[in-house]
């Protein structure tokens, strides 16, 4: 299962936060991480291996949205902040519109992305004992 992850400036300390809350149970399952650039390097500098895209305002999302159109992600973690702008603020729609239109699960803040991750990783341990 391949996850996406974006936060937004304002939000990646939260995500490293996040990410690393779940660290052991994320690297107990046969899960690939897969983020916009600069979240990425963040990611990666907690000592995640995650493949790093574009950073979002030069295509990253763009690229994310492809992926989830194209049937290859499981789940979308992405932090917007909402008290800040964003020159690629299009791309951001596109993608949340993408998820809809393919029925991807996005989570765009920490509570909802929890109760995903505790599912996801919880299923894929029970498919391994199998
Ligand atoms: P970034 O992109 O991880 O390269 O900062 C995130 C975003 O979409 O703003």
């Amino acid at each position: 299962m391949k996850i996406a992850l974006i936060a937004h400036d304002g939000k990646k300390a939260d995500m490293v936060h996040f990410l690393s809350g779940f660290k052991n149970e994320l690297q107990g399952v046969n899960v690939e991480l897969v983020a916009t650039g600069t979240t990425g390097s963040h990611i990666e500098k907690a000592g995640f291996k995650v493949q790093k895209l574009l950073s979002g305002p030069y295509g990253g999302d763009a690229q994310i949205a492809a992926m989830a159109a194209q049937k290859e992600l499981g789940l979308i973690i992405f932090f917007r902040d909402p008290l800040d702008k964003h020159p690629h603020e299009p791309d951001v729609q596109m993608l949340m519109r993408i998820c809809d239109v393919h029925n991807i699960p996005l989570a765009t803040n920490p509570a909802t992305a929890e109760i995903m991750i505790k599912y996801i990783t919880t299923q894929l341990e029970w498919n391994q004992k199998l």
